[in-house]
């Protein structure tokens, strides 16, 4: 698995206790080589920070009267490369404060010094500084053996980025670096970002017309197209008959609930930062709905139940509405409302192996639909060291995170450990998918929970007529319909399989007297339940072939003289050409609806 916590180590002692990623620090010790390279065209150079980040790195300075261009890039590689290949080693240097702050003026670097006088209000005594060659800054490590450990890399972009991002302070230049274990894995990187520049589904959602987002309405608030509508409508069916075929029953909820009702959870205590609220109603508090256990879990309460009647699960298409960070907000990849494919499973604690393995099964089957066919899962399990964060009671969390590592093995799930990751009520297991060009995106989730029943005195009444507390299980089908949605505009480029396709058919009339029999078309097809669409606009035939295929129809009927001639009279002739030159040439209708159900069945 290509992913941070397969890369492996390269020197296990030296990385050890640091609580950073062996990426992490190899970006990070690339990052002090890119910055020896700019002191040595720069040597006036004034350094803001350079930490690790996602895929690489990033180098702050102020270059006294130099903007850096492209063309700069390129230079700085080349020397990195040579720093690479003479293999200084990174060496720990331990300096008093007092030094450190006139060492930094001595040098101008006023950045350090601002960093240095910080420390010191902290109460610092001492710093370290790494040493590689010639090159000596402030850091506290660690760092990787020597700079020819630092992997592959390649300088991607420059932006420019107030000290410490604040626009009162001085703007400087930022280098941005990507940098990977293995050439093949830098390689790929590059590939698959300039794949996602041409499947971003923001472009893409304006040009095929499926969602805007609007100033007006609020950022981060998605307003869905009748194109992008129906696609979710698609979706939202698929899981609607998949969930009623494992037993699911659904239910609907309003969007707002008493904050009181939050505060009983422990959502209030754990999760406020993203709630919106909160807002009066004859003298109650409300919030918008941060997720919807709590709805789901008071219908269960609204009657006595008994251990036959478990399990019981409930699934709903639930809105939910979490704040989210404006400079943090794509697209429909983040949101601010958003739609969880969401279900409660209550039940007995003898159930959980068999309610985990329907959803695993029932999330599987959904992946393929979707033409997703690699994924793994991070088993997310808490952090011992990290009490406040969850619901004290390790014994019920050591029991809880065997049992779900025993169901992930069992159930053959290819998994990575993900310590500190677990949600405060329970370990969970999150699916971790990969799009056509390799990217992984986040998606299902399914969550043990065992305390929320005895908190919430959630009760059912055993085979000896004693009240027990259900076992939850918490299960988001995709996570958000409307991320999902994102991610399957991505992952296909934008041209959807048949049976995802808004517009599945588009009829195009050579010319003003096909029309009758284009609409004669169109009423055989949309009673087959096929979404058709006529382009009956007074354009020219090519102009209309080209805007279906920018639109990315899948098929386009096309039908003047020969095809009314061929005709017979139970049965149209027209010409359908389909997307990627897949032409079916000229066929009868009847035959062509065989074809579009077969395949809408296939779901290609
Ligand atoms: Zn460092
Ligand atoms: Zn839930």
């Amino acid at each position: 698995m290509a992913n941070e916590l397969s890369i492996k180590n390269k020197d296990d002692d030296l990385y050890h206790g640091s609580g950073k990623t062996n990426a992490e620090i190899m970006r990070h010790s690339c990052e002090h080589v890119m910055a020896a390279a700019i002191m040595s065209f720069w040597p006036k150079a004034k350094r803001g920070v350079g930490p690790a980040i996602a895929k690489g790195f990033y180098q702050d300075a102020e270059i006294p009267g130099y903007k850096l261009v492209p063309e700069d890039l390129k230079k700085i590689e080349h020397k990195m490369d040579l720093i690479k290949k003479s293999k200084t080693p990174f060496v720990k240097l331990s300096k008093d404060i007092e030094d450190a702050i006139n060492y930094e003026k001595e040098h101008n670097q006023q950045y350090k010094v601002e960093i240095l006088q910080e420390l010191k209000l902290k109460g610092e005594k001492e710093v370290t500084y790494y040493q590689t060659g010639d090159y000596i800054d402030l850091c506290r490590g660690p760092h990787v053996k020597d700079t020819s450990c630092i992997g592959f890399f390649k300088l991607d972009r420059l932006a420019g980025a107030y000290w410490r991002g604040d626009e009162k302070n001085p703007m400087l230049q930022r280098i941005y670096g990507l940098c990977f274990d293995t050439k093949d894995e830098l390689v790929t990187y590059i590939w698959q970002m300039e794949e996602a520049k041409k499947r971003d589904h923001r472009i893409l959602g304006k040009s095929l017309d499926l969602f805007v987002i609007n100033e007006n309405i609020g950022k981060g608030l998605p307003l869905l197209t009748p194109k992008g509508a129906k696609i979710r409508k698609i979706i939202e069916d698929y899981e609607y008959a998949l969930g009623l075929k494992y037993g699911f029953e659904y239910v609907n909820t309003p969007h707002i609930a008493r904050s009181e009702m939050y505060k009983k959870t422990g959502h209030w205590q754990h999760y406020k930062d993203v709630m919106y609220g909160s807002f009066g109603i004859e003298n109650e508090e409300y919030v918008l709905k941060p997720m919807n256990c709590p709805h789901h879990y008071m219908i269960y309460a609204s009657r006595q139940r008994s251990y036959r009647d478990l399990p019981i699960r409930y699934a709903e298409s639930g809105t939910c509405y979490r704040y989210e960070k404006a400079g943090e907000l794509s697209g429909l990849l983040r949101v601010r409302s958003l739609t969880i494919d969401d279900a409660h499973i209550l039940m007995r604690d003898d159930q959980i192996e068999d309610e985990f393995k329907n959803c695993i099964e029932m999330v599987s089957k959904m992946f393929k639909a979707f033409n997703l066919k690699d994924y793994y899962v991070r088993l997310s399990l808490s952090d011992p060291s990290d009490a406040i964060k969850y619901i004290a009671d390790s014994n019920i969390w050591d029991k809880a995170s065997k049992k779900l590592e025993k169901i992930v093995i069992d159930n053959k799930l290819k998994y990575i450990i993900a310590k500190g990751e677990a949600s405060f009520y329970g370990p969970k297991i999150d699916y971790i998918v990969k799009d056509s060009i390799g990217r992984e995106w986040q998606m299902s989730t399914l969550q043990l929970d065992l305390f929320m029943g005895k908190r919430l005195n959630l009760v059912y009444v055993d085979k000896n007529g004693q009240e027990k507390h259900p076992v939850i299980l918490h299960r988001g089908l995709t996570g958000s319909i409307e991320r999902t949605l994102a991610i399957l505009i991505e992952h296909y480029a934008g041209a959807f399989p048949l049976w995802l396709s808004p517009v599945q058919v588009k009829l195009i009339p050579i010319s003003d007297r096909h029309i009758n029999h284009v609409q004669k078309i169109n009423q055989y097809l949309s009673d087959a339940s096929i979404r058709v669409e006529i382009d009956s606009r007074n354009e020219p035939m090519q102009a209309k072939i080209r805007d279906a295929t920018l639109q990315k129809v899948p098929f386009l009927g096309i039908i003047g003289d020969k095809e009314i001639e061929k005709s017979a009279n139970n049965d149209i002739c027209l010409s359908v050409r389909g997307r990627n030159n897949n032409n079916l040439g000229q066929i009868s209708l009847t035959d062509f609806l065989e074809i579009l159900n077969k395949n809408i069945e296939k779901k290609i």
